[in-house]
């Protein structure tokens, strides 16, 4: 928080300064006026940021031909990741476990054998690290498999177990609450109820007994001690019964303070593990957590973009962004926002925006320039197509095989949404594929401070069909990055009145760019100080 207050405060002062400079002689001529720069590496003071890839293991690239993606797969094609753009990877549930989704899980010390075996993760842990990609991995926390040991133990009452798990008796009132909502998550068990929040088959752990909390931490520190980079918490929000009952009646505090402990025990041993968390509510609640974890995944950034690309307008997507970052510094743990267009749990875009290529490379381009470290689920890449219920699956459609169009593509899946769709060996050859507009974006995220790091500030007329903000990142005081993003969401075409800035982006090409900035096109400009509110007008 300290850090982008100051660089707040620069800005202005550096804007103050601005005005007065030209007429005052200076008194003191820099005796050395070409010193040697300072290289830092600004990676390792935000050892944490980038841009984060949402992986599903089984659908992503098959190493041995059986059809089912693995660790060596992924270890073969960390070369496509690195050339796209990432920075880090999100490893969807690696675990053993009954289900094809792995977020059941019956041992958290293994990994799935259809994934490979130990030493091939280790392997892929260490590849990716040579190439300085890091490696997070989804944990589990809130619930176990009802074949997990754990409750299995628990279940024939072996006192080892006792309390790891949640139970209610006949008569609490829980039970009743809204007719089926209660019967949903509270589920017949031998002499009560056990909880279930997402079915039977996954039972709450009981985190309010310290003993879960231990088992929690000592299993990311064995995660940790391998390689790994940090983790997403799953279902972070239910710990401690949130939304048992409808409205919801209990106060999420205990599990923040739960969550609080688990990161406590983390980082204060191993301090650049990044902990974020699936929030799966309004801003308003996630934000809450940003006192327990590095990041809460943001659920209303995407459905802003659509909203903001369907209507060809928005009255506040560019305050409601800096509404989010302001609320997210104002925590004092060097919080970063985690904006993400879908996820796994959801329709993916193409499907929702019709395979709208223009709306789909913008979307890209608007989430590509935000503040905080954006996450792209596999396959947004290329536009996959997937919705959720499909015949007699639920799930399954949204996590379809990655079509690298070549030998590591899985097949455990058939796939019947996107056999149109240009395959990854054909994007990267078509210069006008959405790969392409989403390698374009990362390469200057990639190369600029002010995208990756920087604040971000309201262009003077940043809701409209023009939605703009300044990205900046001050080095010292006489030294800063400015970048100017700004978005046409609507059909039209806008000319635009600037000179002296440095054009490093447009989405039809830096040399298709005439002064006017064409419909579902984005615009990005290196200006200076001296420019901020020089550009709109004659
Ligand atoms: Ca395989």
């Amino acid at each position: 928080m300290k850090k982008i207050l100051l660089g707040l405060m620069m800005f202005i002062t550096i804007l103050a300064m601005a005005g007065c400079k030209e007429n005052e002689p200076d008194p003191d001529p820099d005796p050395d006026p070409d010193p040697d720069p300072v290289v830092i590496d600004f990676s390792e003071v935000y050892p944490n940021s980038g841009t984060y890839y949402q992986l599903f293991v089984r659908s992503f690239a098959d190493s041995d031909g059986d059809g089912v993606g693995d660790f060596n797969g992924i270890t073969e094609k960390l070369d496509y990741l690195n050339d796209l753009g990432i920075n880090a990877i999100w490893l969807m549930p690696i675990h053993p476990s009954p289900t094809y989704h792995g977020y059941d899980v019956t041992d958290y010390y293994g990994v799935n054998s259809d994934y490979g075996t130990m030493a091939d993760f280790e392997n892929l842990l260490n590849e990716a690290d040579a190439i300085g990609i890091d490696i997070i991995i989804d944990l589990v926390i809130n619930h176990t498999s009802n074949q997990h040991p754990w409750f299995q133990g628990w279940l024939n009452g072996d006192t080892e177990y006792a309390g790891y798990y949640r139970k209610i008796t006949t008569g609490d009132s829980r039970l009743d609450n809204n007719g089926a909502w209660g019967q949903n998550i509270w589920h017949s068990m031998s002499g009560g109820y056990y909880c279930g929040y997402f079915g039977s088959g996954m039972p709450d752990l009981n985190w309010s007994n310290p003993v879960v909390q231990t088992e929690m931490v000592n299993i990311a520190k064995y995660w940790i001690e391998k390689g790994v980079d940090g983790f997403r918490l799953d279902a972070a929000l239910h710990l401690e019964g949130v939304n048992e009952v409808k409205p919801p009646t209990i106060p999420i505090d205990s599990t923040l303070l739960q969550l609080e402990l688990f990161q406590y025990q983390i980082e204060t041993e191993y301090p650049n593990i990044y902990i974020i968390g699936e929030i799966y509510d309004a801003f308003s609640v996630s934000s809450l957590f940003y006192q327990s974890m590095d990041s809460a995944l943001n659920f209303e950034i995407g459905g802003e973009i659509i909203h903001a690309l369907n209507a060809g307008f928005s009255t506040d997507y560019v305050s409601k962004i800096i509404r989010y970052n302001e609320i997210i510094d104002s925590y004092d743990n060097s919080g970063m926002d985690a904006p993400f267009l879908k996820n796994h749990d959801q329709d993916r875009m193409a499907s929702i925006l019709n395979g709208d290529t223009n709306k789909l490379k913008l979307a890209a381009e608007m989430l590509l320039t935000l503040p905080g470290n954006p996450f792209i689920y596999y396959g947004e890449e290329l536009g996959m197509f997937g919705i959720k219920s499909y015949g007699p699956y639920w799930d399954e459609t949204r996590r379809l095989p990655l079509p690298f169009g070549d030998e590591f593509t899985t097949s455990w899946f058939p796939d019947e949404f996107n056999t149109n769709l240009e395959n990854i060996s054909e994007q990267m050859t078509n210069p006008n594929s959405l790969y392409n507009t989403y390698k374009s974006i990362l390469t200057l995220r990639n190369n600029s401070n002010a995208l990756k790091y920087g604040d971000i500030f309201n262009y003077e007329d940043g809701d409209n069909v023009l939605l703009g903000y300044y990205r900046v990142f001050n080095y010292d005081a006489d030294n800063q990055e400015i970048v100017l993003v700004l978005h046409n969401v609507s059909n039209g075409v806008y000319q635009l009145y600037f000179s002296d800035e440095e054009v490093l982006y447009y989405s039809d090409g830096i040399a298709n760019f005439d002064g006017s900035i064409g419909p579902k096109s984005t615009l990005i400009l290196r200006i200076s100080n001296e420019m901020i509110g020089n550009f709109y007008g004659e």
